[in-house]
């Protein structure tokens, strides 16, 4: 049977700069040390503001961490007149692994289409970058069109066109649910992501839904992590407020114990 690494992702959003990055990512480090978690059996990833990714790698490398990290965008472009746009490129020299595309703030604040989405995403595979691919539905939509009909439109549009054999993650987060305090149900988690796997079944086949790790994102907290986690389709959880604190952090990534 294939097992799906479980990973829990940190996004930071526009916090930490990158003197406090590196006092971050130390202190994390000790913490999953002295804790002796094991890197293989949860995987663990922090997605800094692209300012602080040449400090954390240059940490991660120097001492050696099993820590991964990557950027929370990246453009579908490879180079060129794009003020203020970061190239793959860039993102494949600093050892990102992961590049976290189309999180709802994007999608809301900055205007990013499903297309745009699935430009993106192509463009991170194409840098070997594995791309983390943000799905979600508003509490409107939610109302409208019940629980899965959103992201899976969201999700059928940002496969179109890619081969299976590549690297990826899908997160499930539920627009209504981010920086609420009102997390989903493990069972609404469960519900969505199942669908979510179909998705990526019919595009690229089973054994890409097989090996596709399905995050949920909304609200996750260490208190409520174990039970998105004991969802079969959930395969980890990406982070936002509560992974700006290193001990509550460390303690969702400690869900199992
Ligand atoms: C996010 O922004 O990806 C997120 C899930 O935020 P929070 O954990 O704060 O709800």
């Amino acid at each position: 049977v294939l097992t799906r690494t479980p990973l829990i992702a940190g996004n930071w959003k526009m916090n930490l700069d990158h003197l406090q990055a590196i006092a971050f990512v130390q202190k994390l480090a000790w913490s999953l040390d002295d804790a002796k978690h094991d890197f293989d059996a949860v995987e663990v990833a922090v997605f800094p503001p692209f300012t602080d990714l040449r400090s954390v790698q240059t940490l991660v490398s120097a001492d050696k961490l099993s820590l991964a990290y990557g950027g929370q965008d990246i453009s579908q472009h490879e180079s060129g007149a794009y003020t203020g746009e970061i190239s793959g490129a860039f993102l494949a020299q600093l050892d990102t692994k992961y590049v976290i595309i189309g999180h709802s703030e994007r999608r809301t604040l900055h205007g990013e289409t499903d297309e745009i989405v699935a430009a993106k995403t192509k463009a991170a595979i194409g840098h070997g970058i594995v791309p983390i691919v943000c799905v979600g539905e508003t509490s409107d939509d939610l109302e409208k069109f019940g629980p899965s009909a959103v992201p899976v439109a969201q999700l059928k549009v940002a496969l179109e066109g890619l081969k299976p054999g590549a690297d990826m993650v899908v997160a499930y987060e539920p627009v209504w649910a981010i920086g609420s305090g009102q997390a989903a149900t493990p069972e609404q988690a469960q519900t969505v992501c199942a669908a979510l796997r179909a998705v990526v079944s019919e595009a690229l086949g089973a054994d890409a839904a097989a090996a596709t790790r399905i995050l949920y994102g909304g609200s996750v907290k260490s208190g409520n992590i174990a039970g998105f986690m004991r969802e079969p389709d959930v395969d980890g959880a990406l982070v936002g407020g509560a992974s700006l604190d290193v001990a509550e952090f460390a303690a969702i990534v400690r869900y199992q114990k």
